[in-house]
């Protein structure tokens, strides 16, 4: 993600500490990865795990073996004091009750039998301790699980509970769940889903890091959104670290640096000074005309996920709510919610976005974002597969019970409704009908709704592009979603790693899409926005209106950069610089011609 910050960190000059000393400990290690989302941060590193724990295997002599079992002594100490910290939060956020589940698994840890059983399989066997407390432990789940009493077998599941949060603590990994965290910390992990993000304790992580990931993989956007800076596609990273080191995170460059040393902690706070800086002179033009310096009007709307983004739209001056991604509800309650719950939380989408409009998307599960509580088949290409529209139009009781959800919100305030993924007439002519269904439901019952509401569809897959002349007929609006467009076009997995650098959003064949879309989008006098991620990169700013972009909805957070940016050139500079690009054949060269326009209107302010 390219952004004035990112021009700060390569201008400003450093000065470094006087009582500089280099660590004497651990040395600094950088690794590079895939900017994820904008931000420098530094803390302790916590391990994000999701499912079972990996018992190492190997063995110890007998020299060892006392060592084995004060580790394990450690290990019982810190789970004691996890526990204890969990049963705190939940005591106040649940009520004394639901705390007291956890005097069981205290009470596991207490346990003489059980400690002395994996003491004995320790000498037994000289296996490493992480071994004998799995296969005691295991020994005991079974047993505990084949008793018909309801409340031993409880018990055995405790026990396997607290089994788990011992090993963790055993191998240096952190238990999965950030509710325990006393202080916020960089999260590392292999992977990260968009349904472990929903469910993180955000208030409590600094930073993202992970091995795997791509910019657009929607884990990452929900990070964009709520302003954690992330760096993916580190690949190695988790192998990399050992538990108690520290890390800093640059979500401008894309870059981790393990137990960064006084230097580059100088480097970074004085770039962070100069940041705070620049958000106060974004911030103070917020609320000035959103037009280029000839008065072209540019619309600045934002991408939402929840209630909180919304707001953060508004507070950032946004137009209106251009995106709110559907799907984050059903992932944060990993199921399917019923029509009146859903009503109610579009109520407070739109109540929220106090009077502004909003344009509420239709499902879009399938990809990387999975709901494990619906049980589907696995699939060999979920991107490919049966994602968004696809998927609603085979299961009309869920479809049917969104599109009314979102009718009976259109009564409370301005709402458009947008179908994802269609990549066909006909899909499209078949969720309109499960509209006009929609429709005749709730006129039957009396219920109001907008019965003019606007209809917009994504154009984010390459046979939309090719064929928006005939989809322009069937609705009021595209929205052009270009972090699917630019993987469907390219052939480029956007959540893959490996071929992330294939991923190139700058690449000839997206900027002649795209002035393809605007194109016949005038044509047709049909309305046309952008809510990929390049509408909230300011380097496309310029290209995108000079295509004829005449609004675009981006994380709240980036709205000011881009008003900022925005404010500082003309329409004829814009027309001009879409003129030359369109003549590039590389992406390199469309890359270089956006950052050299881009850092020429904004180097006044970095230096
Ligand atoms: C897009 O594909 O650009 C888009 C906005 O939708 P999503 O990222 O949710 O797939
Ligand atoms: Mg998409």
């Amino acid at each position: 993600m390219f952004s004035i910050y990112f021009v700060l960190i390569h201008n400003v000059e450093f000065v470094f500490h006087k009582n500089f000393k280099m660590s004497e400990k651990k040395h600094e290690i950088t690794l590079y990865g895939i900017p994820g989302s904008p931000g420098v941060s530094h803390g302790l590193i916590f391990r994000f795990l999701h499912g079972d724990v990996e018992v190492p295997h190997y063995p110890i002599s007998k020299s060892e073996q006392l060592a084995e079992l004060v580790r394990l002594r450690d290990a019982v100490g810190k789970t004691r004091t996890q526990i204890e910290e969990i049963k705190i939060g939940v005591s106040k956020n649940l009520g004394e009750k639901e705390a007291n589940i956890f005097d069981a698994h205290l009470l596991v840890l207490e346990d003489k039998a059980l400690f002395d059983d994996i003491e004995k399989d320790l000498y037994n066997t000289g296996d490493n301790i992480e071994q004998c407390v799995h296969r005691v432990t295991q020994k005991y789940h079974d047993y505990f699980n084949q008793i018909e009493d309801e409340y031993l077998r409880e018990r055995g599941a405790d026990l396997k509970d607290i089994s788990k949060r011992l090993l963790r603590n055993l191998v240096g990994e952190t238990a999965a769940g950030t509710a325990f965290l006393g202080e916020p910390r960089i999260l590392v992990s292999e992977d990260l889903s968009p349904s472990d993000t929903a469910s993180l304790d955000r208030s409590k992580i600094l930073g993202i890091a992970t091995n795997t990931g791509g910019r657009t993989s929607h884990a990452v956007i929900m990070a964009r959104a709520s302003g954690v800076p992330a760096v993916v596609g580190l690949r190695s990273l988790t192998d990399d670290l050992t538990d108690g080191d520290t890390l800093l995170i640059d979500g401008f460059e894309g870059l981790a640096i393990i137990n960064p040393e006084e230097e580059t902690l100088f480097k970074y706070g004085k770039v962070g000074i100069k940041r705070k800086k620049i958000k106060h002179l974004l911030e103070d033009e917020i609320s000035l005309p959103a037009e280029t310096i000839d008065g072209h009007k540019i619309g600045f709307h934002a991408n939402a996920d929840s209630v909180e983004e919304v707001k953060n739209g508004i507070r950032n001056g946004c137009d209106e709510v251009g995106l709110f991604r559907t799907e984050s509800i059903f992932l944060k309650k990993n199921q399917i919610p019923s029509e009146d719950l859903q009503f109610d939380e579009y109520k407070q989408i739109v109540k929220s976005a106090k009077g502004k409009s909003v344009t509420i998307r239709t499902l879009d599960l399938g990809g990387d974002k999975i709901l494990d509580s619906i049980g589907r088949e696995r699939e060999e290409n979920p991107f490919m597969g049966f994602r968004a529209i696809r998927y609603c139009l085979r299961n009309p009781e869920i479809f049917l019970d969104q599109l009314r959800a979102v009718l009976r919100v259109s009564a409370l305030g301005k709402v458009k409704i947008m179908f994802p993924m269609i990549s066909g007439v006909g899909e499209l002519i078949k969720a309109k009908e499960f509209l006009s269904e929609a429709m005749n439901q709730l006129t039957e019952k009396g219920v109001p709704f907008d019965s003019e509401i606007k209809i917009g569809c994504m154009i984010e897959t390459p046979s939309a592009v090719t064929i928006c002349d005939l989809l322009a007929g069937e609705v009021d609006f595209f929205s052009i979603g270009t972090n699917d467009l630019v993987q469907y076009l390219l052939a480029v997995d956007r959540i893959n790693n490996q071929i992330a650098y294939l991923y190139e959003p700058h690449h000839p064949a997206v900027v002649r899409s795209l002035a393809h879309i605007f194109k016949v989008a005038k044509e047709k006098q049909i309305d046309v926005t952008l809510c990929g991620e390049i509408a909230g990169d300011p380097h496309f700013l310029p290209l995108l209106i000079g295509l004829g972009l005449e609004s675009l909805s981006s994380s709240g957070n980036l709205i000011p950069e881009l008003k900022f940016f925005g404010r500082r050139f003309s329409f004829q500079e814009c027309i001009k610089l879409k003129d030359d690009i369109l003549k590039m054949r590389r992406p390199s060269e469309i890359k270089e011609a956006l950052k050299s326009f881009y850092e020429e209107k904004v180097i006044e302010i970095v230096l």
